[in-house]
């Protein structure tokens, strides 16, 4: 199968813009972690502009903003603000973005409300079952702490949503600057995360479903202990393979566009194989907890507590997935090949 292409290797430069096809721009904004930034996409919408993706809600995004209202998009206003996906880096301005504009916030109805649910409700986790959820699988206290802040934690990220919103859902044509996109919403990294499909002009707006370079984070959440992420993101990839060209252009929530979807999907369908292997691999040896087997899924040793929360919920989304289809066996916290 042919190699993956980055058609545009280089990226923006700080508030800066990249044509990647006619009117439609793919800008980088800064984000304070390791994962050190997150592309949004411009796209002219006849009289003004439609957003994808918005930045984390924090100072430095909001004086971006501030920026390229008054400069690139001045004169042109912004009419839509569409979310792919709850998560923070993508969705954290959008609150913001949509009271300074006036523009609509479209995003799907699984993601708006699990956002508002947090909104509305930032200690759940802070109580049981979720503790003993953590616990029963090996992490220690401080790591427990640490995914149960999570609430919170996603609120300092947050310029909140507003109270209404246009559902985007699935089949559905949205019509952008004379361009129609095809609406998909796909599983595993988010719950209904969004991505926009223009068959005519080989284009898919993709956020994180599909990426190169990185995995986007496939997590088991403790309101679904026994949840299959991993499953639901497989048959995602299978699903983006049967109904997009190969020689899309793919413009990802993270690092370049690029083309190669279907080369792509089956890197990570074989990375996340290895990994389900490398799990049975090590509980033939003898049984572990999921905790223990972190450092087989990412073949290292996590220390950051932050992180540990963030290898743990995706190492349990292979052994569930592997637990579902038989092949490993819990028995009081610790899977077994049965
Ligand atoms: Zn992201």
């Amino acid at each position: 199968m042919s190699e993956i292409r980055l058609p545009f290797a280089e990226p923006p430069a700080p508030g800066a813009a990249t044509e990647v096809a006619p009117g439609l721009f793919w800008m980088r904004l800064a984000l304070p972690f390791r994962l050190d930034h997150v592309n949004i996409y411009l796209l002219e919408d006849g009289p003004g502009w439609t957003v994808v993706d918005t930045g984390l809600g924090d100072a430095a995004t909001e004086a971006l903003w501030r920026a390229l209202l008054d400069g690139r998009l001045r004169g042109r206003p912004v009419r839509r603000v569409i979310a792919t996906h709850f998560h923070p880096d993508h969705a954290g301005m959008a609150g913001w973005l949509c009271e300074r504009t006036g523009a609509e916030l479209f995003m799907s109805q699984t993601d708006y409300l699990t956002s508002l649910v947090i909104q509305l409700q930032p200690d759940m986790l802070r109580s049981e079952p979720y503790v003993s959820f953590y616990r029963d699988h090996g992490l220690s206290a401080e790591v427990t702490a640490e995914l149960l802040s999570g609430g919170h934690r996603y609120l300092r990220m947050m310029t909140g949503l507003p109270r209404t919103f246009r559902r985007l859902v699935a089949g559905e044509t949205l019509e952008i600057g004379g361009r129609r996109w095809a609406v998909m919403t796909a599983g595993g990294h988010a719950p209904e995360q969004v991505m926009l499909h223009c068959p005519e002009d080989r284009l898919l707006l993709a956020a994180d479903q599909i990426m190169v370079r990185i995995s986007p984070n496939i997590s088991v959440q403790a309101m679904d202990p026994q949840g299959d992420p991993l499953g639901i993101y497989i048959r995602s990839l299978e699903a983006l393979k049967a109904g997009i060209a190969a020689e899309t252009l793919v413009l990802p929530g993270h690092h370049q566009p690029f083309i190669g979807l279907h080369r792509r999907a089956d890197e990570l369908l074989a990375h996340h194989v290895a990994r389900c292997d490398a799990i049975l691999a090590a509980c033939r040896e003898r049984a572990l907890t999921a905790a223990e087997l972190i450092p087989v899924v990412f073949g290292r040793v996590i220390e950051d507590p932050h992180q540990v929360g963030f290898a743990f919920s995706e190492a349990l989304a292979h052994i569930n997935h592997l637990e579902r289809a038989g092949a490993l066996v819990q028995r009081a916290g610790r899977y077994d090949v049965g």
